[in-house]
């Protein structure tokens, strides 16, 4: 788990998309809104290493501006973006799984079928 700071209230939480316990914000929750997730997710220890992260932190507390990487902020929203592709496509593949797993049963019972019915012929 990652050391967070809450975008809106600037409370320590541990983990970029965990509800923050001071002021509710849950980026998680919030599905579509990549902007927020991705502000989230730089607001963390693995963006901003050492002191960075308690400054922001403690800017957002006071209510003063605190400017975000605008250049770090379109990467990590093309990093949810992407990231976000193979769970989409996952259920394509898994669907046929399951239909080639029937196809496979119903084959093998056909087999068996056929040879039982050779082993018992005349
Ligand atoms: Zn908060």
């Amino acid at each position: 788990m990652t050391l967070a700071v809450c975008v809106r209230c600037g409370n320590s939480k541990v983990g970029a998309f965990t509800p923050c316990t001071g002021c509710g914000l849950a980026p998680a929750a919030h599905g579509t809104e990549r902007e927020l997730q991705a502000r989230s997710l730089l607001l963390t220890e693995r963006y901003l290493p050492g002191g960075e992260l308690e400054e922001i932190g403690r800017k957002i507390r006071k209510g003063e501006p605190v400017t975000y990487d605008a250049g770090l902020l379109a990467q990590i929203t093309e990093d949810l973006r992407t990231q976000k592709l193979p769970i989409v496509s996952k259920s394509s593949p898994g669907c046929s799984v399951a239909l080639w797993a029937v196809v496979g049963v119903l084959l093998v019972l056909a087999v068996g079928f056929l040879l039982m019915s050779r082993l018992r012929g005349p």
